[in-house]
């Protein structure tokens, strides 16, 4: 049976309960046996819900979608070494963050929720702006004051109330924080279904490999949402019996954020929350992880760790990037720039031939301007 399961306290809520968080406070996690009919999503139009049965909603009426997914899973040459590039920046609203979204708006449109609440350093908030916009459900959507103007614009124009929070992101948690009091909180982190949404990642990588899993997944890490989900998603194939390992989870951070880099060196019990400072790659300029303990221990189960980029790499690799065609936002450059950290110390070890995947997490269009600065 499926239900919602509190980390800290193990009381368990009906998946109907139209609740975000434990009453203890604790974070929710979703309990759910998915299926996979492989013939049956072989057949279907490539997109993220051919994984239906893998997916918690109940009634199909209730799906909200765009069309979304299966994006391309691409071979590109990075520091000489081919690696595959799952272009993820290529979803409705310009970022992975549409797969949560769909799910999560889905969900809220079955419970007959008809307003939420969500803070996001600018692609999230897109994200569920716009499937809000698809579904007739209003939202305010909480940023920092000095979001990526391309991001600030989608959110106005998909009619959401955007509320600007002068100071950091963490300023911005708080004021949502407030308003979650009497709204539903439609967050990307601290709801469960969001993670059940961007699993579906792992399930197309799987899918595109010929359902293997690459040896390596090497993306940029914030609060999580989409490291904790591909490992849900490479977890539920392998416990399902498709895939035949884990891949190992590589996450990379900012040197002027990085509090699960820092944790997981230091082998933390709890991950400190840290004072960030400043970084163009706004989108993992996440200071207090919600999630934290979980996603190192995702990341540890795996055998993975965390790497850390300064500014110049990653400026450097998204200039890089754009000169060779691929217009993507600074944040996912920092993949690219870890990547490359990844291989000068690891050629040696792993041997020629391992499998490396990596993320565009998010389209250079939302930042415009503030790239040519750089
Ligand atoms: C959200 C986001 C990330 C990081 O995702 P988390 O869920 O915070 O770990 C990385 N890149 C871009 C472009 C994003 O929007
Ligand atoms: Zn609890």
């Amino acid at each position: 049976m499926s239900e919602l399961i509190c980390q800290a306290c193990s009381t368990v809520y009906s998946m109907n309960d139209p609740r975000w968080q434990c009453d203890c406070g604790g974070l929710l996690d979703i309990s759910f046996v998915p299926a996979f009919p492989l013939e049956k999503i072989k057949q279907r139009k490539p997109l993220m819900w051919r994984y239906r049965e893998a997916i918690p909603i109940e009634n199909d009426a209730h799906i909200v979608s765009f069309d979304e997914g299966f994006t391309p899973l691409s071979e590109v040459v990075i520091a000489g070494k081919k690696v595959l590039i799952k272009q993820e920046h290529l979803f409705p609203t310009g970022s992975f963050k549409d797969r949560g979204a769909s799910v999560l708006i889905s969900k809220i449109k079955e419970l007959g929720i008809s307003k939420v609440v969500e803070d996001s350093s600018g692609n999230a908030g897109s994200a569920i702006a716009a499937y809000c916009a698809a579904a007739g459900i209003a939202c305010d959507i909480y940023v920092p004051a000095d979001t990526s103007e391309g991001k600030l614009a989608q959110i106005q124009l998909f009619g959401a109330n955007l509320n600007k929070i002068p100071g950091t992101r963490e300023d911005t948690a708080a004021a949502v924080l407030k308003a979650a009091e009497t709204v539903y909180y439609a967050s990307h982190y601290w709801n469960p279904f969001f993670f059940h949404g961007t699993k579906t990642f792992a399930f197309e990588v799987a899918e595109q490999l010929g359902w293997k899993s690459p040896d390596t997944l090497i993306l940029a890490v914030g609060n999580g949402s989409l490291i904790l989900g591909a490992y849900i998603g490479f977890k539920e194939l392998y416990d399902a019996g498709i895939i035949d390992k884990i891949p190992r989870l590589i996450g990379v951070q900012t040197e002027n954020c990085a509090p699960l880099y820092h944790a997981f060196r230091e082998n933390l019990k709890k991950v400190p929350e840290i004072k960030g400072k400043k970084t163009i790659a706004e989108g993992i300029a996440i200071a207090a992880p919600i999630r934290g303990n979980q996603i190192i221990e995702a990341v540890r189960n795996t055998g993975g760790h965390f790497i850390v980029v300064s500014e110049d790499e990653i400026k450097e690799s998204l200039k890089e990037m754009c000169r060779r065609g691929y217009y993507i936002e600074p944040t996912a450059a920092a993949a690219i720039a870890g990547v490359k950290k990844y291989l000068h110390h690891h050629q040696q070890g792993s041997g020629g031939d391992e499998l490396i995947v990596l993320v565009f997490t998010g389209h250079g269009l939302k930042a415009g301007r503030k790239m040519l600065e750089f």
